[in-house]
């Protein structure tokens, strides 16, 4: 029977990958060449060892091609990290996701088959920017280099107007693919044209990078 996660490398960013899943009632092996990080999680991940993981027959003994997923959180140390995706990826498992620590590593990656690579310092500080940029960006995510979900707080240009009034699809090419109340009671999902917005309703908008700073611009940045 296949198990559920290995998380290698328990830094701060696969140390919390591993404390979530295991929260959550996951099967998680947590894995880590230094011994004091592997103690740390002995009581949190369901198995925590001691191993290198670009040795080959390490990874062959824990038996790493029963995991369905596995999580390649080593940072600093690029060399090791590709090595250990390489090696998973010829191994034959089903999903590796892996931190990048700059864009060539991201790169050889990709490259080398990793299915999911995340790059948590660089997302994380493009999803603040936005956010600092206007107080009614409240959240950015990244689709692609050049799609976007954002979610902004609707302010007074668009108070008390419905959709078709703004006309936002057809004006700035993007969509609002829900409203979440300004009082929580609620989140609309696939609001009708008839829609009303209320100021402080929270719109979450898809689109092109182009087209949603249009409409922050024009609709949502206060004067
Ligand atoms: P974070 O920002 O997530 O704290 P980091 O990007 O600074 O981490 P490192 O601390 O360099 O990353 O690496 C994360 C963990 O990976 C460390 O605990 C380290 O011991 C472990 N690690 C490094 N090389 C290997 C290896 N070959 N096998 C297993 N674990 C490793």
């Amino acid at each position: 029977m296949k198990r559920e996660f290995a998380v290698i490398g328990l830094g701060r960013f696969g140390g919390s990958i591993c404390r979530e899943l295991s929260a959550e009632g996951m099967d998680v092996l947590a894995i880590d060449i230094y011994e004091d990080k592997v103690k740390e999680f002995k009581n949190i991940a369901a198995h925590a060892v001691i191993a290198d993981t670009t040795d080959e027959n390490v990874l062959k003994e824990l038996g790493i091609r029963n995991f369905d997923h596995v999580i390649v959180a080593i940072g600093d140390d690029i060399q090791a990290s590709i090595l250990t995706t390489l090696m998973l990826k010829e191994l034959g498992i089903n999903k590796i996701t892996v931190k990048a620590q700059n864009d060539y590593h991201e790169k050889v990656l990709n490259k080398i088959g990793a299915d999911h690579v995340v790059h948590p310092e660089r997302d994380m500080g493009k999803r603040i920017a936005h956010s600092i940029i206007s107080t009614n960006i409240l959240d950015h995510l990244e689709l692609s280099d050049e799609h976007s979900i954002v979610e902004v707080k609707a302010g007074k240009k668009m108070d008390g107007k419905t959709l078709i009034q703004l006309d936002i699809r057809a004006k700035y090419g993007c969509n609002i693919v829900a409203i979440k109340e300004a009082d929580e009671k609620g989140i609309n999902v696939s609001p009708m044209a008839t829609q009303k917005i209320e100021k402080d309703d929270i719109l979450i908008v898809i689109g092109a990078d182009k087209d949603i700073s249009r409409f922050e611009k024009q609709l949502v940045v206060e004067d």
